[in-house]
């Protein structure tokens, strides 16, 4: 077994919004912590230039909550690191965090890997989300009030994006791939019948205009194999979200969109190990949320330590 200076009664796997959260919780219960972290303190939320329906703060960038919160952990005495997990495992009581780099032992584990957005994948759309190209409507929508904006998908992500849009959007333009929309015939009917909204079918966006800003997008009818250049003020993305579960598989059950599956106190089927935040079944995927599962998981965790034998 790895020596002490390896050995947490909490481990936690990213240090978003929900696995930050968890951490002051745990720290405040009197629990050793460490949290383990691949990419970038702060997770998704360093994507964003601006919050805005964070209660607490009218706006916020990102990247200043994501420093708040490693100020807050870092206070409490949380290990933070930067490593990538593997894989997890059980020992008897015992929980085998295996990274990149070493290995743990955890009393009690909380994934808390979040999820990624799905991206068109082309040249500058990392420069430009934020500035003209989002991925989410809750999170974005009310910086496009009367202007004309596209969400880029068909599917029902995409077309509940689209409904959201046209209440405050002077004209929404889906985009999409195919020849139809994939989602279900009631949100069809009502954008049918939405009077600012129409629909480009059979088209691909295959790049961006507008420097710092996005002013237009180029599209390909992938029919007639014919390019053409469309003006907006923004773009929302809706073909998907990806979480990053595989690492956590023999653990905890993923559904079928590779989410975890997991109770209310946030408890998989696995006991000790507990999933929070953005990379869980859940419908929906705010900070807000995040942080709710952080607090949820962390308490769960220390009852569960209590009632174990170590
Ligand atoms: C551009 C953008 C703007 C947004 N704006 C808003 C907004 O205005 N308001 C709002 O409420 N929400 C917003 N969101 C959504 C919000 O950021 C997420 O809902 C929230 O960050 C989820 O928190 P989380 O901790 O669950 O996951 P994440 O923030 O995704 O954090 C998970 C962390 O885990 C790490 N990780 C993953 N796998 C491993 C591993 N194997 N080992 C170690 N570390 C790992 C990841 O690198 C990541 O840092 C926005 C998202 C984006 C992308």
């Amino acid at each position: 077994m790895a020596g002490d200076e390896n050995r947490f009664d909490v481990l936690i796997v990213g240090a978003g919004p929900a696995g930050m959260t968890a951490a002051v919780y745990a720290r405040r219960a009197g629990k050793t912590v460490m949290i383990l972290e691949k990419d970038t303190f702060g997770g998704q939320i360093t994507h964003s230039p601006k919050i805005e329906n964070y209660p607490g703060f009218q706006a916020i960038s990102g990247a200043e909550l994501a420093d708040k919160l490693v100020d807050q952990v870092l206070a409490l005495n949380a290990g933070l690191d930067v490593d990538a997990v593997t894989r997890i495992e059980t020992e008897g009581n015992w929980k085998k965090v295996v990274t990149e780099r070493a290995e743990y032992y955890a009393k009690a584990v909380i994934v808390a890997a979040g999820a990624k957005h799905r991206t068109l994948g082309l040249p500058r759309e990392e420069e430009l989300t934020g500035n003209g190209i989002s991925y989410c409507v809750l999170c974005d929508g009310a910086f496009y009030n009367d202007k004309h904006v596209a969400v880029i998908g068909g599917g029902n992500s995409a077309m509940q994006d689209a409904v959201l849009l046209s209440e405050t959007c002077n004209r929404v333009t889906i985009i999409q791939n195919l020849a139809f929309l994939t989602g279900e015939a009631r949100l069809i009917d009502k954008l049918n019948s939405t009077r600012n909204v129409d629909f480009i079918f059979n088209t691909v966006v295959t790049g961006f205009e507008g420097d710092p800003v996005l002013t237009g997008i180029h599209l390909r009818n992938t029919m007639e194999n014919k390019v053409s250049r469309f003006d907006v003020d923004g773009i929302f993305v809706a073909i998907g979200q990806q979480p990053e579960n595989e690492a956590f598989r023999s653990v905890c059950p993923l559904n079928e969109q590779g989410y975890i599956q997991s109770g209310e106190d946030c408890l998989t089927a696995t006991p000790g190990v507990f999933a929070a935040g953005d990379c869980r079944v859940k419908t929906v995927r705010q900070i807000t949320t995040a942080v709710g599962d952080g607090a949820a998981a962390a308490l769960a965790a220390c009852k569960y330590i209590e009632s174990v034998v170590w």
